[in-house]
């Protein structure tokens, strides 16, 4: 027998060759596009409007199936945190955090992270594998159906839409594991799946630059780069793929990015580590990165509190610091943002996406990975080196 296909893996041209090798007209993977994306369908009998000799056909070929929730918890602020299982110990999270007039969902691309950042506590598991493209676009399906779902909402373009914006911000480094990503992109946008504009998707990146432009060309949204540190000497101990593309050629892929970007300005990331990255000096440093004539970057700034976790040896910059950083920011014209913990209580916090049922065992496998990865971008890719002061 042959493995059913998973429907959530296929991009709108692909479900059209796929309808087409079932013989079957282009309008009906749109229809078929509706069912799974607008409606939340897994069931082909459900699909009324489709013929019942393709829903039989369907049935014995196809499934249409994201990850598993291992566990589902609400925080009292409302942000809503899922473990999905995605098979041999790995697991990942889809964080849904709700505010006033919007809905965000922030999804994970990988399980693990090769980038191994210091303050990261996804890094610090080490890699373990790239999330396929049902994996990544089945956390949006799961997550607003079952969202609509807990609240009475039917499902179709009249229910009111749960999830309005989507950051890759969980685990894994989106530009790394780019082709998935960006097909799991192009159907966030697609108007037969879930219609979001090009400005409210984000994809935020550790600074893979030859992957930003590719981004820029194949599917431009939203980029939010984690900056860190106003400085390659700063950097390379907190970010490690800097040693492999340091920050002017960062900065000049950041700019060359605003040319195709559905925003005027990157949004750059920032984790306050309380003595490492937080001076008045590194403020006015960062300033000075973004502002420089010519090479200047239209930007604005996004403190994150560092999120400790125990082995981290690190500890978040106390909030007057955080303030009077922001305020430097600010007074250079810079527009910052001091980004608010949610879901604290819950674990839901950046970095502190856990797998907490990942399998040891697998430990050997993933240096197998982080192996190749070296081979790839550099002996120091995934190190932990010394963080300068
Ligand atoms: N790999 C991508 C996206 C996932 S991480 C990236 O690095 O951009 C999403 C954001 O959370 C990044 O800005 C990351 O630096 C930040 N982050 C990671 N660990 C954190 C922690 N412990 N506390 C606060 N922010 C953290
Ligand atoms: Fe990977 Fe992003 Fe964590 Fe760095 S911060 S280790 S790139 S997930």
């Amino acid at each position: 027998m042959t493995a059913l296909t998973n429907l959530l893996d296929l991009d709108p041209a692909q479900l059209v060759a796929y309808c087409a090798e079932l013989g079957e007209k282009p309008f009906r993977a749109k229809q078929l596009q509706r069912w799974i994306h607008q409606f939340g369908a897994s069931d082909f009998d459900a699909m009324t409007d489709l013929a019942k000799s393709l829903r039989d056909k369907l049935k014995t070929r196809a499934t249409i199936a994201a990850p598993a929730a291992i566990s589902d918890h609400t925080s009292a602020d409302g942000t809503r945190k899922w473990l999905l299982d995605v098979g041999q110990g790995n697991a990942v999270e889809t964080v849904f955090i709700p505010e006033e007039n919007r809905g965000t969902l922030c999804v994970s691309t990988q399980a693990g992270c090769a980038v191994n950042c210091r303050f990261c506590s996804t890094g610090k598991q080490g890699f373990s594998r790239n999330l396929t493209v049902g994996e990544i676009i089945g956390q949006l399906w799961m997550a607003e159906f079952e969202l609509r779902k807990s609240k009475g909402i039917e499902p179709g373009p009249k229910g009111e839409r749960q999830i309005t914006n989507v950051v890759m911000m969980g685990m894994g480094e989106p530009l790394l594991n780019f082709e998935p990503t960006v097909t799991a992109l192009k159907l966030m946008l697609d108007d037969n799946a879930y219609g979001l504009s090009r400005r409210r998707v984000t994809v935020s990146t550790s600074g893979v630059v030859p992957m930003i432009d590719k981004l820029s060309q194949e599917c431009p949204v939203a980029l939010a780069v984690s900056l860190h540190a106003s400085n390659d000497a700063l950097r390379d101990g907190l970010v490690p793929l800097n040693k492999k593309y340091p920050l002017a050629e960062l900065m000049a892929a950041c700019r060359r990015y605003l040319d195709y970007a559905p925003r005027d300005f990157i949004t750059f990331e920032y984790c306050m580590l309380d003595g490492v990255n937080d001076s008045d000096a590194h403020a006015r440093e960062l300033v000075s990165l973004v502002q420089n004539g010519a090479e200047s970057v239209p930007c604005k700034f996004n403190l994150i509190p560092f999120n400790p976790f125990p082995e981290s040896g690190l500890r978040r910059s106390n909030n007057a610091r955080i303030k009077a950083f922001a305020q430097i920011l600010m007074d250079a014209g810079v527009v910052t943002t001091i980004r608010k913990t949610r879901g604290d209580d819950i674990d839901a916090a950046c970095g502190q996406l856990a797998g907490e049922v990942q399998d040891r065992t697998k430990v050997q496998e993933r240096m197998q990975k982080m192996a190749e990865y070296q081979k790839k971008f550099g002996k120091d890719f995934g190190r932990i080196i010394e963080v300068p002061r």
